[in-house]
């Protein structure tokens, strides 16, 4: 199970802080709250306004759509390079946000907040 918690963008830092999504892997600024994906007290990853208003199980289906467009997911080694840790630290964190029943109010008042200030 994983929760959110919200933080203010970096203090001092007058260009938008920007974020890799844990989730769908996208890019995105942090306007006013940053959101992290906790499990437990460890941090995950960062996660991004779209996959937080998807909620866990939206979230959960865009990990395991990146995991599909890996030509071959069981593969050790791409280019030399191994990403079975990649893969299997994904396959977890889908897991997890399929055991979350929902993310919170506040997490998704951020998000709304977030997505609405970028149009
Ligand atoms: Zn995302």
């Amino acid at each position: 199970m994983l929760r959110i918690a919200t933080f203010p963008p970096g203090t001092g830092d007058l260009h938008t802080p920007s974020r890799d999504c844990a989730c769908c892997g996208a890019r995105y600024p942090v306007r006013r709250r940053g959101m992290r994906l906790l499990s437990g007290d460890s941090l995950e990853g960062d996660i991004c306004p779209e996959c937080v208003l998807q909620g866990p199980a939206g979230a959960a289906a865009r990990i395991r759509g990146r995991l599909l467009t890996l030509d071959d997911p069981g593969g050790d080694t791409v280019g030399g390079e191994d990403r079975t840790p990649w893969v299997q630290r994904m396959m977890r964190r889908a897991r997890l946000l399929e055991e979350t029943p929902s993310f919170s109010l506040v997490a998704r008042q951020a998000a709304a907040r977030e997505t609405r200030e970028r149009r």
